[in-house]
């Protein structure tokens, strides 16, 4: 490879790098936005994959394994965890 080539392809690289960051700067802030208010442990069936206590772990008749997630959108999450207790059923079930 000559040193032309060579700093072709650092070229193609750095674009391809810029290009790169470009697209996940997006994804980066929207998840970064999305995560004020949504809580990380929710996942896309609204169901808690935290491994600590949290006041929102809601367990169902179907979801009797990982909890149901019963926080909202609206409210800040965070006060209901309790990272130092484990999971622990609902008492009704
Ligand atoms: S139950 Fe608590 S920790 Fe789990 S996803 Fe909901 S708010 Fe987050």
């Amino acid at each position: 490879m000559t040193y032309k080539e060579s700093n072709s392809n650092k070229d193609k690289l750095q674009e391809s790098l810029d290009n790169l960051y470009d697209i996940f700067k997006d994804i980066s802030a929207h998840a970064d936005e999305l995560s004020k208010s949504r809580c990380p442990y929710k996942n896309a069936q609204n169901l808690c994959t935290a491994t600590f206590y949290c006041k929102n772990q809601k367990y169902t008749e179907k979801h009797t394994e990982i909890p149901v997630c019963a926080g909202s959108h609206k409210l800040d999450y965070r006060p209901a965890w309790q990272v130092d207790k484990p999971i622990k059923k609902n008492e009704q079930l």
